[in-house]
């Protein structure tokens, strides 16, 4: 600090308003005091899926499990910018499964991003459809999988994309992944909707659903809770 700091009274620069909101955090696994809880075990009613209907297994354990061929699910409610919660675990039965026919899911925000769930424990794959990846587009910072059949978590930060009166894109989406509390993107800069052939470009959309992706493989799902940003 110099001389002339010193003179200079410290309370001109603290900021007392505005109050900052009290959250009560989740204590053993709960959702903290102001998320809006999507999945908590206890049904579907926040779901849809092909035809307006789930087809996911509810398991007695409190989580679910996707049912091949009968689609993704997606949540009732849209979203824009998001801090979601979930957690996920692949499927013991790997016996002649490899690269993305191991374990694959993923987390779709607003409809279109996919964050990719799959089981790449002794499973390679392209490092840009891994697990952890947002697909085709961002490498994950590292593979932070828990063992094949034990429950991993994702803490998503996801900021929306922002569109002019033309449908231009002025601000793409960014996205910061925690993998089971380690960092895997981080505020990754989404150049449009996930696509499985050629690039990705960008169409003016609003708010949107969080889907879960059914890719044929029995990947369950729990806990998962979302807040609004
Ligand atoms: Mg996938």
């Amino acid at each position: 600090m110099s001389f002339a700091q010193e003179k200079i009274d410290p309370k001109l620069t603290e900021v007392w308003a505005p109050k900052v909101k009290k959250v009560i955090p989740g204590y053993n696994n709960s959702p903290p005091s102001d998320a809006i809880v999507l999945f908590d075990g206890s049904g579907f009613d926040g779901w849809t899926g092909k035809g307006d209907t789930v087809g996911w297994v509810l398991n007695e354990d409190g989580s679910m499990t996707v049912k091949p061929k009968t689609g993704a699910i997606k949540t009732k409610q849209t979203f824009g910018s998001v801090q979601l919660h979930l957690e996920w675990k692949s499927p013991l039965d790997t016996i002649g499964k490899k690269s993305q026919k191991r374990g694959n899911s993923g987390v779709f925000l607003q409809d279109r991003y996919e964050v990719q769930v799959l089981d790449n424990n002794n499973n390679e794959t392209y490092s840009n459809g891994q697990v952890g990846s947002v697909y085709k587009q961002s490498i994950p910072l590292a593979m932070a999988s828990v063992p094949t059949g034990e429950w991993n978590t994702y803490d998503i930060i996801f900021h929306q994309p922002e569109f002019d009166e033309n449908g231009k894109v002025v601000k793409k989406a960014t996205i910061t992944v925690l993998h089971n509390g380690v960092l895997i993107q981080d505020h990754f800069v989404i150049q449009g909707p996930t696509v499985y052939r050629g690039e990705p470009s960008y169409k003016a959309h609003g708010k949107a659903s969080i889907r879960l992706q059914d890719h044929g493989d029995l990947v369950s799902y729990r806990n998962i809770w979302i807040r609004e940003i």
